[in-house]
């Protein structure tokens, strides 16, 4: 047989693979995971390709293959096509799919224990708690007598008596395995057919995309469910992606209540051991269910049949750092490669993937009521031209009354206001100074509760000063403009008698809290809640009759083109929160445009009249999904050579039909943490292949070291 050579990639930022040689007699294929020298070291990498030796070159040899499960060699294809179209190295998708070595090692082991056939005859009340109390077995001595109340000591003597039968166990136990026939509620007629298209999706084995398109409580996740569980009967795997602030308790007590085990879980806050577990668990195909936000995508699925994304319109599936992605479309891709299904799920779908389904490339599944009596809001708009709130007040009389009836009824109401704090701007009374981030070109928020001033670019944050920092003026800074907090002190003025209670990632940040906030609102304990986006995302209140919406015109802000259809997804969903059980609800949105198209469609209830109507707009402007878009950032510590950084830049664009180039401008934030930025936007149109077109162009320039040019494809932020 002729020499072989294996094409080796790295999980570092370098352009491509390396070349090495296979020793004689070694069994090599691709997707292992192999050690080879890289000048002195030995770096763990994996074997991308495998190619014939030219016998043109001296290669190295690899040193030793690694004895754990491969990478299939659709992951590797994935892998190629996400590096390839985000325009950035393969080795750093691949060290967002291993980001720890431990994962490739089997679980270390540990004693654990179990109740025993026999009982000893002398059986203690500490004894009787362990069989009681000391569950799930088996369990480690430590956990056994934390949740019996008993000493190690006395697990230790159980053990020796006979009671207990010790085992060497992996720490990481598998996760339960889902039942499909679990759990499941009758569905009413138009879920029952809209669950039957997708499973039969499911069932065909191969690559194809559905959008399930259902108004806001119209039972998505209990369709969708049932596509699940026809993945998982075939013993396929499936995952579940959502957004981050969706991964709560109660979000994941639900899938658990479904499939009669907890699913596997991935998200940010996951620790290292709890990640490694999932990682090893997905990449052995016993984890069938997982449940995780956006980077669940890059786990190393072995036999997935099936990715729901659910609210697909979100924007939390764009990742914005690192490898810029997004994983809603990657998804689909990973679908194409690998040959499975995907279901996008949405109230409010965004325009690209209703125009996929529309044009037949993508199922149209619909459900268009919500299940029983239970009717959509009643959406009205509030001009505030005509009604102002008292001087100093945002919250306008048609709010307060709508509010105090709603509290008259029992009921409860939400404010809305997707800002964190009390006030988004401190201004010296004296000398007009706002307080501004350091480094950054942000100005702070105050938040009162803590004391505290906030950058929400960065995080930094300082004690609230107490006199201006400019002039010294003491007393002097101003809060102008309303956060959470400032809407709940004024709806304590105007409701004196209400419990209020403000839900935002202050204050309900970890996921106990979330969970005690959700139960006092369910029962009833809260009757204003005051809340940001957080409260937007998968809960059902069934008391809640009535949303105000305090500024409706928040996201229509700012040069993103998406702004419209942000606004009209962001206060459908809010809207929705109303009237979840037999009650009607009722939202209000305060504007000063009553007359912008998201708004009066929205008030209009007309859906059809808004998506009309955005989509003449972007057809005629060639933006997405009409035309294509990229964004690049440039930036570094130096303002004027970042801006001739990307002078130059933009100076080496490639020449080609339907790319027109914008900028260099200033970016809404022109710093960041003490470096400069400065953005370009490349429109193009559909024939061209822009990630090839990026490609070629970020060859010509190379940044000095610190200076920075990321390509964002299809940007969604435009800061
Ligand atoms: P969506 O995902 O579209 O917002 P959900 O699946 O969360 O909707 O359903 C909203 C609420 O209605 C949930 O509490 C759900 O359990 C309930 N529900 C949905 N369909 C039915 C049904 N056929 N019978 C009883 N309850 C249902």
């Amino acid at each position: 047989m002729a020499a072989q050579n294996a094409q080796i990639l790295f999980p570092v930022n370098v352009p491509g693979a390396f070349d090495y040689r296979i020793p004689h007699g070694v069994n090599i294929k691709r997707g292992d995971f192999v050690f080879a020298p890289i000048g002195k070291q030995m770096k763990l990498g994996v074997v991308f390709d495998i190619l014939e030796d030219d016998g043109g070159r001296t290669l190295k040899d690899i040193a030793q293959v690694k004895a754990t499960q491969p990478l299939s060699v659709e992951m590797l294809r994935f892998i190629e096509w996400t590096a390839r179209y985000n325009c950035v190295s393969p080795g750093l998708v691949l060290r967002m799919v291993v980001r720890s070595y431990k994962a490739l090692d089997p679980s270390p082991m540990v004693t654990q224990f179990s109740p025993s056939e026999s009982l000893p005859s002398k059986m203690t009340a500490s004894r009787q708690s362990i069989l009681e109390h000391g569950g799930p077995f088996p369990a480690r001595a430590s956990e056994i007598s934390e949740r019996a109340g008993v000493s190690s000591g006395v697990v230790r003597g159980f053990e020796a008596a006979g009671g207990l039968i010790a085992q060497n166990l992996p720490v990481d136990g598998p996760f339960g395995v889902p039942n499909s026939e679990h759990g499941g509620i009758a569905l009413t007629f138009a879920q029952r057919r809209a669950s039957d298209e997708l499973i039969a999706q499911v069932a065909k084995r191969d690559y194809n995309v559905s959008l399930l398109d259902g108004v806001t409580g119209s039972g998505k996740t209990e369709v969708y469910f049932e596509a699940v569980a026809e993945a998982l009967k075939k013993g396929g795997q499936a995952l579940i992606l959502v957004p981050e602030i969706a991964l709560t308790q109660a979000g994941m007590s639900r899938f658990e209540a479904r499939f009669g085990v907890a699913p596997a879980p991935w998200h940010s806050q996951l620790g290292d051991a709890s990640r490694r577990r999932v990682w090893r668990e997905v990449a052995q195909g016993r984890a069938q269910l997982v449940v995780g936000a956006r980077s669940a995508l890059y786990l190393p699925f072995p036999n997935l049949r099936l990715i729901v994304v659910d609210e697909e319109h979100d924007t939390s599936y764009k990742q914005e750092e690192g490898v810029i992605y997004n994983a809603r479309d990657m998804a689909v891709v990973r679908a194409k490669i690998a040959k499975h299904s995907v279901v996008l799920a949405s109230a409010t779908p965004s325009l690209e993937s209703l125009v996929n389904a529309r044009t037949g490339r993508y199922a149209h599944v619909i459900l268009p009521e919500r299940p029983g009596v239970v009717t959509l809001p009643e959406i009205d708009l509030v001009d505030l031209k005509d009604h102002p709130p008292e001087k100093g007040d945002f919250i306008s009389a048609p709010l307060i009354e709508a509010t105090n009836a709603v509290l008259a009824r029992g009921e409860q109401a939400m404010l809305y206001l997707n800002r964190r704090g009390y006030a988004p701007l401190i201004i010296c009374r004296n000398c007009g100074q706002k307080l501004k981030s350091p480094d950054t070109d942000s100005w702070l928020v105050e938040h009162r509760a803590t004391g505290r001033a906030m950058c929400h670019q960065t995080g930094f944050s300082m004690r609230m000063p107490t006199a201006c920092l400019e002039c010294k003026a003491e007393d002097s800074l101003n809060a102008v403009g309303p956060g959470v907090e400032r809407v709940a002190e004024e709806a304590a003025k105007h409701f004196p008698d209400a419990k209020i209670e403000i839900f935002s990632s202050d204050t309900a940040g970890n996921p106990a809290e979330i969970a005690a906030r959700m139960t006092r609102m369910e029962q009833g304990d809260i009757d204003i809640l005051v809340g940001t986006q957080m409260v937007v995302k998968g809960h059902n209140f069934p008391k809640l009759t009535f949303v105000g919406v305090v500024d409706g015109d928040l996201a229509l802000a700012g040069g993103d083109p998406r702004a419209g259809e942000r606004t009209y997804q962001t206060l459908v969903q809010v809207a929705g929160r109303a009237g979840r059980a037999d009650k009607p609800g009722h939202a209000l949105i305060q504007t000063h445009q009553p007359d912008h198209e998201a708004l009066a469609a929205l008030a209009a209830g007309d859906r059809e009249r808004f998506i009309s109507a955005e989509l003449g707009l972007r057809e005629a402007l060639l933006l997405p999904p009409f035309g294509k878009l990229a964004g690049v950032i440039i930036s570094g510590e130096d303002l004027k050579k970042t801006e001739a950084l990307a002078k130059k830049f933009v100076s080496l664009a490639p020449r080609a039909d339907g790319v027109e180039i914008l900028g260099p401008s200033e970016p809404p934030i022109g710093r960041i943490r003490g470096r400069y930025r400065r953005r370009l936007l490349v429109q193009a149109e559909m024939t061209v292949n822009l990630p090839k077109y990026m490609k070629t162009w970020r060859a010509r320039v190379k940044p000095p070291s610190k200076y920075k040019l990321q390509i964002d494809i299809d940007p969604q932020s435009f800061m």
